[in-house]
């Protein structure tokens, strides 16, 4: 995407959100209610907001918590999060860039080269997943540490 402008109303919760995608339009459709705008409002902690440009076909979505939002351009049907609870996957090895991102504590809890499932995703500071392992013990991981273990 372009550029993300951002619009806060009297009280802070509201919020108008403009979305410029990477072809230049602004003017972009809202999936669920199907009206193109150039505002898209949102609320702190109400529901997401899925976008499409019917210039280019791009998909974005606007994801609402509890104190912010994010801006997120996703594949065209593609979900979020990328890798949904329950699935099973292997632990690959530490990516070295996020290296200083974890705590201690969250290193200790890091195995590799094993198998677990997914048990929830966290996206306020960064996307990542909780993994339970299969000698029970629980860690997390950045979507680059794990691979989907596909079935049969
Ligand atoms: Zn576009």
């Amino acid at each position: 995407m372009q550029d993300v402008r951002i619009e806060p109303q009297a009280g802070g919760r509201i919020h108008l959100v403009q979305v410029t995608c990477g072809c230049g339009n602004n003017v972009l459709r809202n999936a669920t209610e199907q009206a193109r705008a150039f505002n898209h409002q949102t609320e702190l902690g109400g529901i997401d907001v899925s976008l499409c440009c019917d210039n280019c076909g791009n998909t974005f979505l606007i994801r609402s918590q509890r104190n912010h939002f994010h801006v997120i351009q996703t594949e065209s049907g593609e979900k979020y999060p990328p890798i949904s609870p329950g699935t099973r996957v292997r632990t690959t090895q530490e990516n070295p860039r996020l290296r200083d991102e974890w705590t201690e504590m969250a290193r200790t809890k890091r195995r590799w080269g094993v198998e677990g499932t997914v048990l929830v995703h966290h996206d306020s500071h960064g996307l990542h997943y909780d993994v339970r392992h299969q000698d029970g013990t629980e860690g997390p991981y950045d979507p680059s540490e794990l691979e989907v273990v596909n079935k049969g």
